[in-house]
């Protein structure tokens, strides 16, 4: 399995953020897999960086370009008075969450500045405006219907053959969360476009293996 570097785990480690160790190393896997195809590797929900870390350091390693994609106002349940609020990350002027500060601390202190882009914006708009074939997709952004299928119908199309799908937050037990991101991974499945490579946690690796998504 390929690894980060033990500057960059560091830095996931301490970065703010929603992705456990064990997701984590599989997430960077996956992503020094996808790097092969030497094309971008796309993430929606950038929130603080922490996973966009990983994907970054896989970027690095194999010279591609990481992009990920946040309007940096929070998800649903990150708003304040939600069970994922944390008030360090809102915009006093504006009184919204603003993450694009954190984030930029989080990338600078790693060292992986230099192979991020980070886009500002709506997932399906920043899709629909998107032009080229990417290596992989990691989607992570909102996890109600709209926005997790939103997610699936704007990046999907753009996956090259050979490319990574990547799912997280999937809870095939309704009692470990909400299901949103398992049904769009059922869908995903169900396309006849993808064959699973593999499952850490609530990290789900699907392979591009056909057309018809
Ligand atoms: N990958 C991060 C966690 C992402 S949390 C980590 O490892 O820590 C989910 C993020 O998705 C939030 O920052 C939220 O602002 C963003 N988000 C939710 N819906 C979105 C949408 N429709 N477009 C862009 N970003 C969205
Ligand atoms: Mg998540």
């Amino acid at each position: 399995m390929a690894a980060p570097k033990p500057n960059t785990l560091a830095a996931f480690q301490a970065a703010k953020g929603f992705m456990p160790v064990d997701e984590g190393l599989a997430l960077y896997d996956a992503a020094a897999d996808a790097a092969a195809l030497g094309l971008p590797l796309l993430e929606v929900g950038t929130y603080c960086g922490r996973s966009t870390l990983l994907i970054a350091d896989a970027a690095r390693e194999a010279a591609v370009t990481a992009i990920t994609v946040d309007h940096h106002r929070g998800s649903e349940e990150q708003q304040p008075g939600w069970e994922y609020h944390d008030p360090e990350v809102v915009d006093p002027e504006v009184g919204l969450m603003d993450t694009l500060p954190t984030f930029r601390r989080t990338l600078h202190r790693a060292g992986l500045e230099d192979h991020v882009i980070a886009v500002v914006g709506r997932s399906p708009q920043v899709a629909r405006a998107w032009g080229g074939p990417l290596g992989l997709v990691f989607i992570d952004g909102g996890h109600t219907d709209e926005h997790a299928n939103g997610d699936y119908e704007g990046w999907a199309p753009h996956l090259a053959e050979g490319g990574l799908l990547l799912i997280h937050d999937v809870f095939p037990d309704p009692a470990d969360g909400g299901r949103a991101p398992y049904r769009v991974y059922l869908r995903a499945l169900e396309s006849g476009a993808f064959t699973e490579v593999s499952a850490t946690g609530s990290l789900r690796v699907l392979r591009r293996t056909g057309a018809g998504i």
